[in-house]
């Protein structure tokens, strides 16, 4: 595995719940990675490697806000191109804006702000408009995400407005967005769409040390083992989960785990998600941690 970018979720902590969070995130969700944490892994990348970009995220980073500002400025240092994905939820006015952003001046390649419904929703819109502001000011990068409503979605029949992206059903979104979705029958999801499985170039790594080529598809767990490592051994067809997705998608999933399917599910990411979440105590190293699944019990 030539690993290109490496996102930190330093925390499944968010302000929010929202509907589509692949992540889970919560106000409810436990632990936080440290700074030392943080730096260990930096360093293990720099000296691995091919890693050119990190992204520090969530949950919600700016949550640990003096742990972000050491995080960003130390991986800058080190020549990596920075990211932050944050919902904003600190701008609350244009002057507090500044002082949230102003330590990333210079060490941030891209602040990508989420702004959609699903978010901090239409009554607290200004905040987006005091978070552009402010990174315009101190010429930060600044990239919208935005996610379509997916009733809405519906009605334009798949043509989403650019910048617009889809809802994927997976974590949250299977619980709560999921049952009134329009579905497909499950023999049409016969491989993965969002992710490159074989070779991914990119993982996502929290607080408990899971490196993730998808949320709650571990490939490995820093804590047990050098990332380099990790990389260097990545063999996914060997893998009981990871080998069926490559074989035949969620569809070859479900099929050879002998998940009892519905008939019928929104997308590939929905039958993946449903089928993984009941395979998590056959898999619990691969289908890890259980607060990606759902699981806030963290005790
Ligand atoms: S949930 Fe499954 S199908 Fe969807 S991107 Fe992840 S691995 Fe691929």
């Amino acid at each position: 595995m030539k690993l290109s970018g490496l996102h930190f979720l330093i925390s499944y902590q968010c302000t929010h719940e929202c509907d589509h969070c692949f992540a889970w995130g919560s106000p409810r969700q436990r632990g936080t990675m440290s700074f030392a944490q943080i730096r260990d892994l930096l360093e293990e990348a720099r000296e691995m490697g091919g890693v050119e970009s990190v992204y520090f995220e969530g949950g919600e980073p700016f949550l640990f806000h003096p742990v972000l500002v050491n995080s960003v400025k130390l991986a800058s240092e080190m020549g990596f191109s920075v990211g932050v994905v944050s919902n904003a939820y600190w701008a609350t006015t244009l002057e507090d804006a500044l002082a949230w952003l102003s330590p990333f001046a210079d060490a941030l390649a891209d602040l990508s702000i989420s702004s959609d419904h699903f978010h901090l929703g239409q009554k607290d819109r200004t905040r987006i408009s005091h978070a552009e502001e402010a990174a315009r000011l101190l010429d930060i990068p600044l990239a919208k995400i935005s996610i379509a409503d997916p009733n809405e979605a519906e009605g334009r029949k798949g043509m989403l407005p650019e910048g617009e992206s889809a809802v994927m059903y997976r974590g949250r979104a299977v619980e709560t967005l999921a049952p009134a979705a329009p579905k497909r029958p499950w023999t049409e999801f016969r491989n993965c769409p969002h992710e490159n499985l074989k070779d991914p170039g990119r993982l996502h790594v929290d607080a408990l040390g899971n490196l993730h080529v998808c949320q709650g598809l571990s490939v490995g767990n820093v804590t047990e083992k050098p990332l380099a490592k990790i990389c260097e051994d990545y063999r996914p067809a060997e893998d009981p989960v990871l080998g069926a997705l490559l074989r035949g998608g969620p569809a070859e999933l479900a099929r050879d785990l002998s998940f009892e399917m519905q008939k019928e599910y929104a997308d590939a990411c929905h039958l993946c998600y449903e089928t993984r979440r009941a395979m998590q105590s056959r898999f619990p190293q691969t289908l890890a941690p259980p607060a990606m699944y759902g699981d806030l019990s963290w005790e």
